[in-house]
């Protein structure tokens, strides 16, 4: 699993760069943007941190979307994330930084995507959930929770490390290409974790609940916002703990795995997205954002 600890260090070009012998010790207009990968397998997230004396914002442009910075400390904080589908190749980076007195400059670099590695499985359910291979059934609940995305809240709600929802170990991974009762085609959201029936499922973070329903695909349901444009969703649960606009903490019982929705059997669902992509879970083991 790729993931950096140690920032690359990338400096920023300063325009019209103060001389050595300049008898101001700080240029006004310096900067530094750090990422902390140097490539981005589909479906995973990266971070980009931009500081710097008078910095007074940033924001950036990745795969035609626009991404929001976020300050934190003495830096700014943006994350990238690329959809499963994305095609490998190199694509421009753009961070558009700007000052205190007015002025901006754009930074840019390529970024390199590379293959997801994902994984093939079939999948056998039971003939009753039938109505749960049609294809609107998918876009429909996809499109909800992509509109729910879209809503990006400042709020910082985490605190330290993400940790798992429950300790039992990872049975199917993030991304794998599914096929359910050898007629319809998807893609594994999230990762599943080993967790009989009855299991108590855990904030992976601090949060406020978006949703706490029954979904068609997912059975009964918890998304949490943890801010920043970062959500986590535990699906097939037996039953709901919380309620719509709860503020969680992390490690919360949230409710009770189970075997709702589009399930072949007792299990932890557990699925994260970030600005609007479906990124791999694990990733927030290792790294944590700021
Ligand atoms: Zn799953």
């Amino acid at each position: 699993m790729r993931r950096l600890l140690i920032w690359a260090v990338i400096i920023g070009l300063l325009a019209g760069a103060v001389p050595a012998t300049q008898a101001h010790p700080i240029d006004p207009t310096g900067y530094q943007v750090q990422l902390d990968f140097e490539a981005l397998r589909q479906g995973t997230v990266g971070l980009v941190r931009v500081s710097g004396f008078s910095v007074a914002g940033a924001r950036m442009r990745f795969l035609n979307r626009l991404i929001a910075f976020y300050p934190r400390g003495d830096a700014w904080y943006g994350l990238v994330a690329v959809n499963m589908e994305q095609n490998p190749n190199t694509y421009p980076l753009e961070v558009f930084v700007w000052f205190e007195d007015g002025r901006r400059q754009t930074w840019t670099h390529e970024v390199t995507v590379l293959d997801g590695e994902f994984i093939r499985q079939d999948v056998t359910l039971a003939s009753n959930l039938g109505y749960l291979l049609e294809p609107e059934i998918d876009r429909a609940e996809r499109a909800r929770l992509m509109g729910i995305f879209s809503q990006v809240t400042p709020i910082h709600y985490w605190d330290g490390p993400f940790i798992k929802p429950t300790p039992g170990e990872f049975t199917s991974p993030f991304g794998a290409w599914r096929l359910y009762n050898e007629s319809l085609w998807g893609r594994h959201t999230g990762i599943d974790m080993r967790g009989a029936m009855g299991t108590p499922m855990q904030a992976t973070a601090a949060g406020r609940v978006v949703l706490a329903e029954r979904m068609d695909v997912r059975g009964n349901y918890v998304l949490l916002d943890h801010g920043w444009g970062i959500y986590s969703g535990y699906a097939h649960l037996s039953e709901i703990h919380v309620t719509r606009g709860q503020v969680v903490r992390q490690g919360q019982v949230l409710g009770i795995s189970g075997n709702t929705g589009r399930s072949s059997g007792p299990h932890i669902h557990w699925e994260m997205a970030v600005n609007g992509e479906w990124v791999d879970p694990s990733q927030f083991l290792e790294v944590s954002p700021p």
